[in-house]
């Protein structure tokens, strides 16, 4: 039997809810035989475009398609340099490709190559916001409404967003543009929101709050004290991933469980928190550590520790790279929770065959690979956006930039 090889590797950028969503087709010398990947770093998208068609697709051509262990590790030392988000997206496109590729050949769903399932649907959970307690609770009795569960609960978006104009928040002369926070006024409303959660809505949610790392360690401390008398069901990202060490300290002092890693893009950032137990989810977005090769690795790695999995699923993930990582929440037994954004109509008919959900549980489609194909001429109607990226230039009172 000939050998199948990569015939081409194309990308396409295409923004069906307006966020701009990066598609990775592998083409193969079988006509009709290719694979969706997805490579989304949406606030870089054209330097992963680069990094795809100026240097992986022309050293992939001709490759068998069949050992993508090999081809994975060759993509990642092709650098030299290597687990940056532009180049791991970029290898994530080809990656998650090849494995919708082997799907096919097999003629079986991503999960049952993986091993099988050992779970019927994947709980998911939804992000309720609002710009006060009122308009939070609304949106999680609508989410309740429609099934969920699991809420992860915000008011005013990431750090409270508050605008300047409180008393409170006084800028100096000369303070430039940008999404302030008051870590102080942030906290406190958080303590009023979940405080209100739990005496209108009740104890029958579970419910969760992603500090988006804006928080030191000290103020951690004492949030995650506050927090928990609500009974989270985990608390994510409450510090920088560069001073992993703190969930040493955090980890001791808190029965709050500690969910982590949207940020991780190397293996030496997850490792030591995952060996020595300092957190009870991990939660790294597959594209940015390069795909499903890793990602079933670091799975199986937490697995081994006793910590569960709550992949990053936000709205800048193509629904080819929700489907790959709900694929694996079906196999993996240490699964926890899947974040879920939803899906659009639009996005819907540009990727046929997306997952879908069910009084809060996900399901993929039977079909062999990923299930989920791309229309190239529906998603040719919805070019790239110029996105509204005021969020990512957060400062704090006195006008220093600080990590969004
Ligand atoms: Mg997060």
């Amino acid at each position: 039997m000939d050998q199948i090889t990569i015939r081409n590797v194309r990308v396409f950028v295409t923004a069906p809810r307006n966020i701009n969503l990066v598609v990775v087709k592998v083409e193969t010398s079988e006509p009709e035989l290719y694979g969706y990947g997805c490579a989304t770093f949406t606030w870089r998208y054209k330097a992963v475009v680069t990094a795809i068609e100026e240097y992986l697709a022309p050293m992939l051509k001709g490759w068998p398609v069949d050992d993508i262990e090999d081809l994975w590790q060759t993509m990642m030392g092709s650098s030299y340099w290597r687990n940056g988000p532009v180049l791991n997206n970029a290898i994530s496109g080809v990656d998650e490709a090849l494995w919708d590729i082997k799907g096919k050949q097999a003629r079986m769903p991503l999960y049952s190559l993986l091993g099988g399932k050992c779970r019927a649907g994947i709980p998911v959970y939804r992000h309720a916001d609002g710009r006060c307690v009122e308009e939070v609770e609304e949106c999680i009795r609508r989410y309740m409404e429609e099934g969920y569960r699991y809420i992860r609960c915000h008011m005013g978006t990431y750090g409270g967003n508050f605008d300047g104009t409180r008393q409170t928040m006084v800028k100096p002369q000369g303070a430039p543009q940008g999404a302030y926070f008051h870590p102080r006024m942030y906290m406190d409303s958080v303590y009023q929101l979940f405080d209100h959660i739990r005496r209108e809505i009740g104890w029958d949610i579970e419910i969760m709050h992603d500090v988006h790392e804006r928080l030191s360690l000290s103020e951690t401390l004492e949030f995650a004290r506050e927090l928990q008398q609500y009974r989270l069901f985990f608390l994510e990202d409450s510090l920088d991933p560069q001073h992993g060490e703190f969930f040493k300290v955090l980890r001791a002092q808190t029965s709050v469980p500690l969910a982590m890693g949207e940020l991780f893009t190397n293996p030496a950032e997850w490792m030591p928190l995952v060996q020595n137990r300092w957190i009870d989810f991990i939660r790294v977005h597959l594209s940015d550590i390069g795909g499903l090769t890793p990602a079933r690795k670091l799975a199986h790695f937490c697995e081994a520790y006793g910590v569960r999995t709550a992949w990053h699923g936000p709205s800048d993930l193509s629904p080819v790279g929700m489907a790959v990582q709900m694929h694996l929440d079906l196999n993996s037994h240490n699964f926890g929770i899947q974040e879920f954004s939803g899906f659009t109509e639009q996005e819907e008919a540009v990727f046929p065959g997306c997952p879908q959900v069910r009084d809060g549980y996900a399901y993929v489609n039977d079909r062999p690979g990923t299930g989920v194909d791309f229309d190239e001429a529906e998603a040719a109607k919805f070019p790239p956006v110029e996105p509204d990226s005021a969020w990512l230039f957060p400062r704090l009172p006195d006008g220093t930039p600080v990590r969004p």
